[in-house]
């Protein structure tokens, strides 16, 4: 039988708010591949640790119940779900009380070890056979050190914290927002297990003066670049600021 196309795995890494989600999700539009939000896990396991009376402070406490949730996300770029125990939860896990812990909880090793399972089974799935788009923290340093291309996005702190606080629809001040920002970002890459960090091969793109069709455009070019065969369908962006 001849061999398939191989499948095209682009992992997107970055810190918050440098548009790694409306960029991972048009990227995988436009080329036809199969999207994982694997913050939205993180965020998903931090939901119900709230939710069940876990101290999300307490490496101990959550890493005894990290095996129980079940969380399963869907990988259409047009329609990303994720639920936990079937409820859907791409609401709840955007609230500011996920957001202060998630970090907290993302750093114990059982957690970490659970969903990097899971994150590395969805991306062989026969549903991401023509490949995947998977963004997070440690896409291509750990959980696909094999990715076709890596790209680690990055924007200076004060346009980052622009854009958040435009998804936050100006309930918390700009300032706030980057202090914020800036304190998760430091637990993200101060953790022991698989912190934040830029592969030794992944591409830097600076998306401060970028708006979204341009970042979307350079993350499509270096796909072509590495794999011509991975070049149908083009989709629409809608949004033109990163996210
Ligand atoms: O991408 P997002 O901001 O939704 O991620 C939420 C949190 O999930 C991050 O701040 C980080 O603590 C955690 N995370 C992680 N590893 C990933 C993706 C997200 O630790 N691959």
């Amino acid at each position: 039988m001849e061999n398939p196309v191989e499948p095209v795995i682009v992992a997107i890494d970055g810190p918050s708010g440098t548009g790694k989600s409306s960029t991972s999700r048009a990227v995988a539009a436009r080329l036809g591949l199969s999207y994982l939000d694997t913050g939205a896990m993180y965020r998903a396991i931090t939901w119900w640790m709230l939710g069940n009376g876990v101290a999300v402070d307490d490496p101990v406490a959550v890493a005894d119940q990290a095996g129980k949730p079940v969380i399963v996300s869907g990988t259409d770029p047009g329609a990303p779900t994720i639920t936990v125990d079937g409820v859907d939860v791409s609401v709840p896990i955007r609230s500011q009380e996920v957001t202060a812990a998630v970090s907290a909880v993302s750093a114990v090793p059982e957690v970490r070890a659970r969903l990097v399972e899971m994150q590395r089974a969805a991306a062989a799935a026969p549903s991401a056979a023509a490949g995947i788009v998977v963004e997070g923290r440690d896409i291509g340093t750990t959980v696909l050190p094999d990715a076709t291309v890596k790209v680690f996005l990055t924007a200076s702190a004060e346009a980052r914290a622009a854009r958040r606080s435009v998804e936050l629809k100006g309930a918390v001040t700009v300032a706030d927002t980057q202090a914020a920002l800036i304190r998760r970002d430091a637990a993200d890459s101060g953790r022991k297990t698989s912190p934040l960090a830029k592969a030794a091969d992944a591409i830097e793109v600076d998306t401060t003066e970028l708006n979204l069709e341009q970042v979307v455009e350079h993350v499509v070019a270096l796909v072509r670049e590495k794999q011509p065969a991975a070049a149908p369908a083009a989709a629409a962006v809608e949004e033109t600021t990163p996210r």
